[in-house]
């Protein structure tokens, strides 16, 4: 218990230590929809060692549909530019959310997007 918890405090500074690099690169808004709103650093690759591809900077709202939390069609086309970041924790991390949503355009968004064609396929087939 005592060695799970440090190795997640150590976690946790590891990703505040990268969060001016991230608030730099995200120009200080969500990566995902553009919001000014309570950004923090989002873990997309928790089982990785902490890097700023396996983050994002994402909103209150945003950390919320990533959690799991499902969105409204406006809010899902309100990230759906993310999915052309070059940063795997933005354009892969948005995928996931998006390919909840069963509409076409969703399918049609993420197969355009530069995604790796791996990640793409198991994010599709997913659906
Ligand atoms: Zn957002």
């Amino acid at each position: 218990m005592t060695k799970g918890y440090n190795a997640n405090q150590e976690r946790l500074a590891a990703i505040n230590s990268l969060g001016k690099n991230l608030a730099k690169r995200a120009g200080f808004v969500c990566e995902w929809c553009g919001a000014k709103d309570d950004l923090r650093p989002w873990d997309y690759a928790p089982r990785t060692e902490p890097s700023e591809a396996g983050l994002a900077l994402l909103c209150s709202r945003c950390r919320e549909l990533a959690s799991g939390v499902k969105g409204d069609e406006n809010e899902l086309r309100s990230i759906r530019n993310a999915l052309w970041s070059d940063v795997p924790a933005v354009s892969e991390g948005a995928a996931r959310v998006l390919a909840r949503c069963k509409e076409p355009w969703v399918r049609e968004a993420i197969e355009e997007s530069l995604i790796d064609d791996g990640v793409k396929q198991e994010i599709l087939a997913g659906r």
